[in-house]
């Protein structure tokens, strides 16, 4: 069965690297105008290069029409809660890797109901189940369950926890999860192995087929995305966007998101190999936004309020608010350990006034069950 495993080995790393930084002008401007015709742009890791650079300005004006055509003036609100900070990989940049000395957590069902229902009653109604991967410590059965009682009271439920095969991922699906997020972090081979040195994360490949897993047992939404700072922003979004791209065509029923998620300070001290700044990361955004016209683009509170409030025009459709990164942060702050220090820290009513602010509607619900029953 064909996965994008079969498209990333197809190509060779350093030849796309030289492609994209031997991109012209010109390539650049072809792509724009393909762009702003509603056309699909084939040489798009043009838009990806050094010689975009000083084309920002007409891509974030691009990405905001083609943005507010696509999506209206729109923000989705989620927000994510964390089930357990119990790992068994050791990830260098993460406050959970096996190796810290934090304390650990796995919240019980009844823990996670009420923790669901302090989000429930701040207005959300679109949930990320977030965990540690610890098969041991969080089963499968345990996840079906958590998942069967929290859908009841959120119109859509999604997981970010480890990769699983077909059948389990068909399991949650039966349980009220209708949407998967995994990242591959860096879809540089040699940094993902660096940066991965144990456990069951170290296997690159069925990290990078999980997508495909998850598009073939029908979640209905997809989320995927780089760790900026691991690797060269550069050729971590092209990659991203090629398998966005790849996943958007295979699998046409489910809704394909991408993240944009910056390394924050964790437990560890990780030292940033490859900084992104903020001007680079909105580079990205409005590369992505012309390239996949209809992806979800989700940006969290691991950026500061100004810039959130500053990008959000640019492409964005998706927004987490009020986050907590630790297990039962919401009843309980600074209880566990946490997974990094988030920096926007307004309230969830904050941040919805802030969009009405800006001119966007904030949205806690734009979907429901019923419509597929
Ligand atoms: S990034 Fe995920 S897999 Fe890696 S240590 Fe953190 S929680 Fe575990």
């Amino acid at each position: 069965m064909s996965t994008f495993l079969d498209v990333y080995y197809s190509l060779n790393y350093s030849e796309i690297e030289k492609l994209i930084f031997g991109a012209s002008k010109r390539d650049v401007l072809y792509a724009l105008r393909k762009a702003s015709n509603g056309e699909v742009i084939e040489n798009y890791f043009a838009l990806f290069s050094p010689a975009a650079d000083e084309y920002l300005e007409q891509m974030a004006q691009l990405s905001h029409a083609i943005t507010r055509r696509r999506f209206g003036n729109i923000i989705q609100l989620y927000a994510p809660l964390y089930l357990s900070n119990e790992c068994a990989n050791c990830c260098a940049y993460c406050g959970f890797n096996r190796n810290n000395n934090i304390e650990r957590i796995t919240l019980t069902v009844e823990q996670i109901e009420r923790e669901a229902h302090l989000l429930y009653r701040q207005g959300f109604r679109h949930i990320l189940l977030v965990s540690g991967e610890h098969r041991g410590k969080l089963p499968l059965e345990t996840l079906a369950e958590i998942a069967s009682r929290i859908h009841r009271n959120f119109s859509s439920v999604s997981i970010e926890v480890y990769p699983m095969d077909e059948d389990e991922y068909a399991k949650m699906i039966s349980s009220g999860v209708d949407g998967l997020t995994i990242y591959q972090e860096t879809y540089n081979k040699n940094v993902y192995e660096t940066v991965h040195p144990a456990g069951p994360k170290r296997d690159f490949d069925w990290r990078l087929a999980a997508p495909d897993r998850g598009g073939r047992a029908g979640f209905r939404k997809i989320g995927i995305g780089a760790l900026l700072g691991l690797s060269n922003w550069r050729l971590d979004g092209y990659y991203t966007a090629l398998h966005a791209r790849y996943l958007t065509k295979t699998y046409w029923r489910s809704h394909i998101q991408i993240s944009f998620p910056r390394l924050r300070p964790a437990e560890g001290n990780f030292h940033t190999p490859s900084p992104v700044t903020d001007r680079q990361l909105v580079h990205l955004i409005c590369a992505m936004r012309l390239i996949l016209p209809d992806a979800g683009l989700v940006l969290s509170t691991r950026e500061p309020a100004s810039l959130r409030d500053h990008i959000m025009p640019l492409g964005i459709t998706t927004m987490s608010a009020g986050s907590r990164t630790e297990p039962g942060g919401y009843s309980n702050p600074e209880g566990a350990g946490k997974q990094f220090e988030v920096e926007d820290r307004r309230s969830p009513a904050e941040v919805a006034e802030s969009i009405l602010k800006h001119g966007f509607d904030p949205v806690w619900k734009d979907w429901d069950r019923t419509f597929i029953h």
